[in-house]
């Protein structure tokens, strides 16, 4: 009996989940660690936040797809894996012995600042310790009577995703006095899309009454504001950091080679380029060809994933993946509206907001 150990319930996994529900893996124990029993999808946070879905319509029951697929859970981190004694270990203090092991853990916020200014911001991962604290915030906000102000660090698309739903959020609730301003290393936020949606974003942010403050880095959060690259501070609440992605430390310390960044590179069948009984797929992985963190790689790399652990535990042949030139963006504005951006093209308006919900809810019935 060979044992195939799952390291994350991330967007590849529950696809692994699902393949094992409708067909177990011959001759093998299969056993998944996470450390929550759900997996918040990233897609419909700012709808949750919005006030468009309820947290359970945004959450995978991995723990219960786990049941389904007759594999059994550990809600536990993995903290070290050991690439020569086959096995991992996890933050509640059990090691997990493997011969196949699979990753799609994610990624960390890349905070690029001192450690300590958490004490005064909250990153956007883990999902879970944001969803626990929005709740909070949000009755600050309600309480503050000489106003409430919210920055959010990174213009990248969750960014500024965030900083819409959050404005509506606010709105939704009557808090004429609370704020939002994002801030941004670049001209105009949604780097890397087409530069008219990026003006149109920047337009609508300004119609929204959220400022943008543009070309500024933040260097460092101290209780009540935020100190900034040019110089000049702001003052603020709370900061929300969305400051892009970085790998945990665990898969480099454990001898899988990985970039310059630390994210494990495979092959095109998703195997480690350095210890082959080792998979990777979703944020923690370094493609071949490099791709941007972001969950549309990770959801098609589900199903090759899937099929080629089933491949290797009965010694069938590989499938190949490599990852799609282009990703189709699909960034809510608040207000059921929406941007979308695929390759050079892109547009807007209340019907790409349906789009978009029509695509998240048809992904989530799947796991549902
Ligand atoms: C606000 C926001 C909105 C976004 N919107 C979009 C969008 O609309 N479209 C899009 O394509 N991308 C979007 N993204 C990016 C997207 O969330 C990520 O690219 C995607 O989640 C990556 O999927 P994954 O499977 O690699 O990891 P994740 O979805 O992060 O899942 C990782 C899982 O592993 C678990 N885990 C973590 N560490 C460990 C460990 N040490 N041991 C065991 N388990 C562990 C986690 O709890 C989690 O369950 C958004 C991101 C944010 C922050």
């Amino acid at each position: 009996m060979r044992r195939l150990l799952l390291i994350g319930g991330g967007h590849a996994h529950v696809y692994v989940l699902d393949a094992l529900a409708r067909s177990p893996y011959p001759d093998c124990e299969v056993t998944l660690i996470s450390p929550y029993p759900r997996q918040i999808y990233s897609g419909m946070l700012p709808g949750w936040i919005a006030g468009h879905y309820s947290i359970e319509q945004c959450a995978i029951p991995i723990s219960l797809l786990a049941s389904r697929a007759g594999i059994r859970f550990v809600q536990s981190a993995c903290t070290e894996l050991d690439s020569e004694l086959k096995q991992v270990r996890c933050a509640n203090g059990e090691t997990i012995p493997f011969d196949i092991a699979s990753i799609d853990s994610g990624s960390d916020v890349d905070l690029g600042l001192d450690p300590g200014a958490l004490e005064f911001a909250l990153p956007i991962r883990p999902i879970e310790g944001f969803v626990a604290a929005w709740p909070g915030l949000l009755e600050r906000a309600r309480q503050a009577k000489s106003g409430f102000m919210l920055s959010i660090v990174g213009d990248g698309a969750a960014g500024t995703e965030l900083a819409f739903s959050i404005k509506q959020r606010f709105a939704r609730e009557q808090l004429a006095n609370a704020q939002v301003t994002l801030i941004g290393g670049n001209a105009l936020p949604l780097s890397g899309l087409p530069e008219r949606l990026r003006n149109t974003a920047l337009a609508l942010l300004k119609q929204h009454g959220i400022p943008f403050l543009a070309n500024r880095r933040a260097i460092e959060l101290i209780a009540g504001h935020v100190r900034l690259s040019d110089a000049t501070s702001l003052a603020c609440d709370v900061s929300l950091l969305v400051t892009g992605a970085a790998a945990p430390t665990w898969p480099s310390a454990s001898g899988l080679a990985c970039d310059e960044k630390g994210f494990i590179r495979v092959t095109p069948t998703l195997q480690s380029t350095s210890h082959p009984f080792v998979f990777a797929a979703g944020d923690v992985a370094a493609y071949a060809e490099p791709r941007p963190k972001s969950g549309v790689f990770a959801v098609r790399a589900g199903p090759v994933l899937a099929n080629n652990l089933r491949s290797v535990l009965t010694g069938k042949t590989m499938q190949r993946w490599a990852p799609q030139g282009k990703a189709l963006y699909l960034i809510s504005t608040g207000k059921r509206h929406a941007l979308a951006a695929w390759g050079p093209l892109y547009t807007s308006g209340v019907w790409v907001w349906r789009w978009k919900d029509r695509i998240d809810r048809r992904f989530m019935q799947r796991f549902s």
